[in-house]
C-alpha cells in the first residue's frame, strides 16, 4: 500500500497515528536515508544515459581533476573524502558543467551521488562577488532543504563570499530585506512566496535551477504546479536540473514538462533476490507460541544481528516488552518516533550496539542495512485484501545478488496463515523450508 502523509504547510511532517503503520512517508523516508547514509551505494549497472543531442560527443570523467573546477571547490570536495566521482556523476558532471550549460533529468536511487552532483554544479556557476540569488534548488520539505544546505556548505567550505539562504516558512525575512546570498534552498510554496508575493528573489537572474526529489515533490499536493510556475518565470538560458530516486510515468510526466531539451541520464537499482537466503517457517497456534518459537530460535542462533518484523505497532511493542521482560536485549524501531530518534536507533543498530532490532513495515523500507544477517517475519506482511505482500516480503528479505551476503530468514506462521506462505513461496519459486523450533541442528 503506497499512501503519504501531506508535509504541513511548514514542511514538517504529519506523522499519523496508524496502527497498521504502512503510510509510506516518501519525505521521511528520504530524510531517513540520508541521515543515516555514510558511504555510496553501489550498482553494478551501466549508466544508461539519453542525449538531447545524439550526434554530440558523450563525455565521461574518471577523476575530477578532468573536470577543470576552480581550485577552493576541488579542495572542498577533497575534503569531504571524495576521491573520484561516483557512477553517476562520472556521466552526470561532464553534462552539468558544460558550456553552454545542458538541461538534465538523472534518475537514480538514493544514496548515488546525485546531492554531491548538483551541489558542485551550482557551486561551480556561481559567481561569488555577484551579491543576488544565481542557484534556487527546489526541496518537498523544510529538513530536506536543510539537509541538502549542508551539503552546500560542506563542499562549499573553501569558497569564501558563497553563501546560502533558505526559503523555507519560519525563516522570516524582515520587510525591505535585500537578499543577497548566491544560492536559494527553499520549498516550492515559500520560494514562490518570495519571489512573486514579496519580489525577494529575482527569477530573471538565476542560473541554475534544481528540483531535487521530484518524486516526492509530485507526491505533495501543489507542489508541481508551484514547481511549474516557478520554472516559468526562468530565463531561457537558466540550466535546469532534475532528480529523482524512482522513475514512475508520473514523475517522467512531470520531468518532462518541467524540463526542456533535457538530456537524461538513468542507473537502474541493483535487483533484490532470494538466492542467497535459506528461508524457514515455524508452524504456530498462536502469537504466545509464536513469541516462544521466537525465543527458542533465538538460543540456537548466536550469529550476527537480526531484525525481526511485525505488521502492526501494536505488535512491535508488545513482542518488544515481552522480550525484554525475558531478558533480551532489544530495540523497537517505530513509525512513531521522530525521524532523528529512528536515525539514532538505526545507526546503533550499525554500530553493532543493539544485536536486535524490532519493527514494522514503514520502517523497512529503503532502509539497508548491510550486515544483518538473519531477518525474522513475525508476522507475515499481507496486504489490504488478505493477501501476501510480495514486494514487502522481498523488501525485508532479499538482498542484492551482487554485494549481498548469505541470510537466513524465519517466518512465524499461525496455521491459518500457512496457504499465504505457500503463495509468496511459489510466487518467488523458491524453498521455504519447516522447521522445528525445538531442533535447531536443521539450520546449520
Ligand atoms: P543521493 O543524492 O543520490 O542520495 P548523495 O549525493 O547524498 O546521493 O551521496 C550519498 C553519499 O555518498 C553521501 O554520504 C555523499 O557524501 C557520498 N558521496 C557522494 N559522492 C561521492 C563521491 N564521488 N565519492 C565518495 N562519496 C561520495
Amino acid at each position: 500500500i503506497r499512501s503519504t502523509t501531506i508535509p504541513n504547510i511548514d514542511g514538517s511532517l504529519n506523522m499519523e497515528e496508524n496502527d497498521e503503520d504502512d503510510v509510506v512517508d516518501l519525505a521521511a523516508n528520504s530524510l531517513l536515508n540520508k541521515l543515516i547514509r555514510q558511504s555510496l551505494v553501489e550498482s553494478s549497472h551501466r549508466v544508461e544515459v539519453l542525449q538531447k543531442d545524439p550526434s554530440s560527443p558523450l563525455y565521461s570523467v574518471k577523476t575530477f581533476e578532468e573536470l577543470r573546477l576552480k581550485e577552493e571547490l576541488l579542495k572542498g570536495i577533497y575534503a569531504m573524502g571524495f576521491n573520484r566521482p561516483s557512477k553517476i556523476q562520472e556521466m552526470a558532471l561532464p553534462m552539468m558543467l558544460a558550456h553552454p550549460p545542458q538541461n538534465l533529468i538523472a534518475q537514480s536511487q538514493s544514496g548515488t551521488g546525485k546531492t554531491a552532483a548538483f551541489v558542485l554544479a551550482m557551486l561551480s556557476r556561481v559567481n561569488a562577488l555577484e551579491l543576488f540569488p544565481q542557484c534556487l534548488c527546489l526541496a518537498p520539505t523544510y529538513e530536506l532543504a536543510l539537509q541538502t544546505g549542508r551539503v552546500v556548505e560542506r563542499m562549499g567550505k573553501f569558497c569564501v563570499d558563497v553563501e546560502v539562504m533558505y526559503a523555507i516558512r519560519g525563516n522570516r525575512i524582515p520587510r525591505g530585506t535585500e537578499v543577497t546570498k548566491q544560492i536559494v534552498i527553499g520549498t516550492p510554496g515559500t520560494v514562490l512566496d518570495w519571489c512573486f508575493k514579496r519580489k525577494l528573489i529575482d527569477l530573471t537572474k538565476i542560473r541554475v535551477f534544481v528540483l531535487d526529489e521530484a518524486d516526492v515533490m509530485i507526491d505533495t499536493q501543489g507542489f508541481s504546479d508551484q514547481s511549474i510556475r516557478i520554472q516559468r518565470a526562468l530565463p531561457s538560458e537558466c540550466q535546469m536540473l532534475l532528480f529523482s530516486a524512482t522513475f514512475e510515468d508520473s514523475v517522467w510526466q512531470f520531468a518532462e514538462r518541467i524540463i526542456p531539451d533535457p538530456n537524461v541520464i538513468k542507473l537502474r537499482k541493483e535487483e533484490l533476490t532470494l538466492n542467497n537466503i535459506r528461508q524457514y517457517y515455524v508452524l504456530c497456534e498462536n502469537r504466545k507460541d509464536k513469541y516462544q518459537a521466537l525465543c527458542n530460535i533465538y538460543g540456537g542462533i548466536t550469529i550476527g544481528q537480526a531484525i525481526i518484523f511485525c505488521q502492526t505497532r501494536r505488535n512491535a511493542k508488545w513482542l518488544t516488552v515481552e522480550m525484554m521482560q525475558d531478558g533480551h536485549q532489544v530495540s523497537l524501531l517505530s513509525g512513531e518516533l521522530t525521524v532523528e530518534q529512528r536515525a539514532s536507533i538505526i545507526q546503533r543498530f550499525r554500530d553493532g550496539k543493539e544485536k536486535v532490532l524490532i519493527t514494522t513495515n514503514v520502517c523497512a523500507r529503503g532502509i539497508d542495512v548491510k550486515q544483518v544477517t538473519i531477518v525474522v517475519n513475525f508476522d507475515l506482511p499481507v496486504n489490504q485484501s488478505e493477501e501476501p505482500d510480495y514486494e514487502t516480503y522481498l523488501h525485508r528479505i532479499g538482498r542484492t545478488g551482487r554485494f549481498g551476503k548469505k541470510g537466513l530468514a524465519f517466518n512465524m506462521i499461525e496455521v491459518d496463515m500457512l496457504p499465504l506462505l505457500m503463495k509468496i513461496q511459489d510466487h518467488f519459486n523458491s524453498n521455504i523450508k519447516q522447521l522445528n523450533p525445538e531442533d535447531m541442528d536443521e539450520i546449520e
